[in-house]
């Protein structure tokens, strides 16, 4: 079996215990994972904390550490087949989504490169005589990462490069759920050359290295990725260390058709929106709100789909869909399938485990017309499209924006100005018009309501993790007049 270790303070190390890696694909172990716990988690801290103060990273202008970042783009590009192998065995995600994301992952680090020496301050036309004020954006501090099992290189990607580029320092702890990629690019960390304590990657289970990490009182800030649920836990956590905190949590997305789409092209999206990744991807498109005219043909056109999709060993290039994360995962799905077929909803396709080991569940549609399906309301985080229809586009509008989460949202039409009413009128954090799953170094990320708060990916995430420091300085040598009288 393989063994990974953790990466404190510039060193490789085992955690307190360890741990057994599954592999979805065939339900048995086959690597050993560090199990950090409390006294790790301290380790990992306050390197992260020295590493801020002293030695050589406070010392380094922005240029150098956007060298560095350049640097480490370009081995994550280097080892990227390695890194999406690795992330494949580990969580399941199929080899030829893994290769082409890690690939790209290398241009977000590029992009917080070239950020670095372009975070400015600025300079304020104080209402006072003798007095020059300025803005300092200093790093934020010590950072708080915690990420989900799906796509880590990706959402550790997007806080690492920004956060690195403004100058902080940090702890990552990677899923439990499949740690293996995070881990292996602690090496990459290492070759760059980024001084000790300035990035720590560790591993543990969420109640406990997790929560140590959140609550720790050397935390400055803390950039979460995973469900709600968790997100209450680490906002709580947060009152003890009064850290910031950054939420991208889960989604409800709708993928709203009119009957002027091409529908093809819409179907592909739709595919790649729900299916892509197993369906877990936060932004996945999981509530289809058809026009009623033209519902039974794009039904049957995804149909089609759906049952032609190639399942199979995530390792195989020609694959597909491949398994759900965990057998806790593929569980979750099969019993809110369960519960929306009871409620009433119609299946239209899937909704059932192949035979054979892993974690694997069927690409699976839903006809939600005249149900209250469960499915319209709760994350199934896997392959399982909900969906409803409309007649008139204000009915497709009120559909859409009936969700407590706010992540993404997809409007194929023809028509200019309908889509420009849509896309305001919708609550949601991103919204694509006649495209869908479009991602960008340039573009930021984030949702509204349940799906949580700040924005990952562009300048404004750079500028997150910075903090302003105003400074006065007086600029006349007259000694200064009455005490009492504030200025
Ligand atoms: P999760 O919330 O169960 O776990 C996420 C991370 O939190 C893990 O590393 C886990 O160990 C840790 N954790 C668990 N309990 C904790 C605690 N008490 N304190 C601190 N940390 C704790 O999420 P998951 O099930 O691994 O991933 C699925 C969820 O992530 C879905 O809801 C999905 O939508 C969401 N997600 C959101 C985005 C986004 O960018 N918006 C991206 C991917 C996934």
């Amino acid at each position: 079996m393989q063994r990974f270790q953790c990466y404190i303070n510039g060193e490789f190390a085992d955690g307190e215990a360890r741990f057994e890696s599954i592999d979805p694909a065939t339900g048995h172990a086959w690597a050993e994972m560090p199990e950090a716990r409390e006294a790790d988690v301290d380790r990992a801290v306050e390197a992260a904390r020295k590493a801020l103060h002293d030695g050589p990273w406070p010392k380094l202008s922005a240029t150098q550490r956007g060298k560095l970042l350049y640097k480490l783009a370009d081995l994550v590009a280097e080892h990227a087949g390695k890194l999406a192998e690795l992330e494949t065995r580990d969580t399941g995600k199929v080899i030829r989504e893994t290769s082409a994301q890690i690939a790209y992952v290398a241009d977000y680090y590029r992009y917080y490169a070239g950020i670095a020496d372009k975070i400015e301050g600025s300079y304020l036309p104080i209402d006072k005589p003798d007095m020059d004020v300025w803005l300092r954006r200093e790093p934020i501090g010590v950072v708080a990462m915690v990420v989900p099992w799906n796509s880590q290189l990706f959402l550790s990607a997007v806080k690492i490069g920004p956060a690195l580029a403004a100058g902080c320092t940090m702890v990552v702890k990677a899923s439990e759920d499949g740690p293996a990629p995070l881990l292996e690019f602690a090496r990459l960390v290492h070759e760059a050359g980024f001084p000790a304590g300035v990035v720590n990657i560790i591993t543990g289970f969420g109640p406990s290295c997790g929560a140590a990490l959140s609550r720790h009182p050397q935390v400055d800030h803390i950039a979460f990725t995973g469900g709600p649920e968790t997100a209450r836990h680490v906002v709580r956590n947060s009152a003890e260390n009064l850290a910031s905190t950054s939420l991208e949590l889960g989604g409800k997305s709708p993928f709203i058709v009119f009957a002027d789409a091409d529908l093809e092209s819409a179907a592909n999206a739709q595919v790649a929106g729900i299916f892509a990744a197993t369906g877990q991807s936060c932004v996945a498109g999981s509530r289809l709100i058809v026009e009623r005219s033209v519902k039974d043909r794009f039904l049957r056109i995804l149909k089609a789909k759906a049952e032609a999709i190639r399942i199979g060993s995530p390792l195989d290039m020609a694959t597909e869909v491949g398994p759900l994360a965990t057998e806790r995962q593929r569980d979750h799905v099969q019993a809110l399938v369960a519960r929306s077929l009871s409620a009433g909803a119609g299946l239209v396709t899937g909704g059932t485990v192949p035979e054979g080991a892993g974690f694997y569940f069927r690409p699976t549609i839903l006809d939600c017309d005249g149900s209250a399906s469960p499915s319209l309301d709760n994350e199934f985080f896997g392959p399982v499209l909900s969906v409803l229809s409309f007649e008139t586009e204000a009915e497709a509008l009120r559909i859409a924006n009936d969700t407590r989460y706010g992540l993404a949202a997809g409007i194929f039409t023809q028509n200019l100005t309908r889509a420009h009413r849509l896309m305001k009128g919708i609550r949601a954090g991103i919204v694509w018009v006649n495209t869908y799953r479009a991602v960008s170094p340039i573009a930021p990320f984030g949702g509204f309501g349940l799906s949580g708060h700040g924005r990952e990916g562009g300048l404004e995430a750079a500028l997150d993790y910075t903090r302003t420091k105003t400074v006065w300085l007086r600029t006349s040598d007259d000694p200064i007049p009455d005490p009492f009288v504030m200025r």
